[in-house]
C-alpha cells in the first residue's frame, strides 16, 4: 500500500495547461518511478485477473499503461489509435469532445468473443473510454473491465460508461 500512495503523491497537477482554468494531471513522474509504475500496473490489473484474453489502450497515454500490462499480465495487446493511423482495415467510432468531435479506431481482426481489458491513464468526461468500449463490442469482442490510472470524479464520467465494471486506481 505505502508504494501505490507514493505512486498516487507522483501526480502532479499543472494549472492552466493546455488551457486557461484547466488543471492538467501529469501521470509522467509516477512512470518515471520503477517501484511506483509496477504497483500501479499491478493495482490497475487486480481486479480482472485471469478474466481477459487482451489489452485494449487507448492513444497515446493509454499505450503507456498497455504496454506494461500486458507483459504483466502475460497477454497481448491492442492498440486503439486515433483516426487515420491503422494500416489495415479498421472499425471507428466518432465521440463529443468540449469543442468538435474527434473518432478512435481499432483493426478488425480480433477473433469474435474476445474478452477485453480497456485501459486509459485519466477518466474525464468519460467520452473517450465509452467510445473504446463501443469500438470493441462493434468488432465483436467483449469489455471484461476498463482501467484509468486516475478517475476525476467531479467530472462524472463513470455514468457515460453503463454497467461493465470501472476500476479507477486514483481519484480527485
Ligand atoms: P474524457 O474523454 O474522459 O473526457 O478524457 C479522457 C481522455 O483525455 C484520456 O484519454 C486522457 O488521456 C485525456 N485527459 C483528459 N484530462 C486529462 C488530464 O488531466 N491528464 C491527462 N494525463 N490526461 C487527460
Amino acid at each position: 500500500a505505502s508504494a501505490l500512495a507514493r505512486a498516487e503523491s507522483l501526480i502532479g497537477s499543472i494549472p492552466d495547461y493546455p488551457q486557461p482554468g484547466v488543471v492538467f494531471r501529469d501521470i509522467t513522474p509516477l512512470l518515471a518511478d520503477a517501484a511506483a509504475l509496477r504497483a500501479t500496473i499491478d493495482a490497475l490489473l487486480e481486479p480482472f485477473a485471469g478474466g481477459f484474453d487482451v489489452v485494449a489502450g487507448i492513444e497515446a497515454r493509454g499505450f503507456l499503461l498497455a504496454g506494461a500490462a500486458a507483459v504483466a499480465a502475460g497477454v497481448g495487446l491492442v492498440p486503439i489509435r486515433k483516426a487515420g493511423k491503422l494500416p489495415r482495415p479498421a472499425a471507428s467510432v466518432s465521440y463529443a469532445l468540449e469543442y468538435g468531435t474527434a473518432a478512435i479506431e481499432m483493426h478488425d481482426d480480433l477473433p469474435r468473443g474476445t474478452r477485453v481489458l480497456l485501459l486509459d491513464d485519466v477518466l474525464a468526461t468519460g467520452g473517450t473510454l465509452a467510445a473504446g468500449r463501443e469500438l470493441v463490442h462493434a468488432l465483436g469482442s467483449e469489455v471484461i473491465g476498463t482501467a484509468a490510472l486516475l478517475e476525476i470524479d467531479v467530472l462524472g464520467g463513470r455514468a457515460a460508461l453503463g454497467d461493465a465494471p470501472l476500476h479507477s486506481l486514483f481519484h480527485v
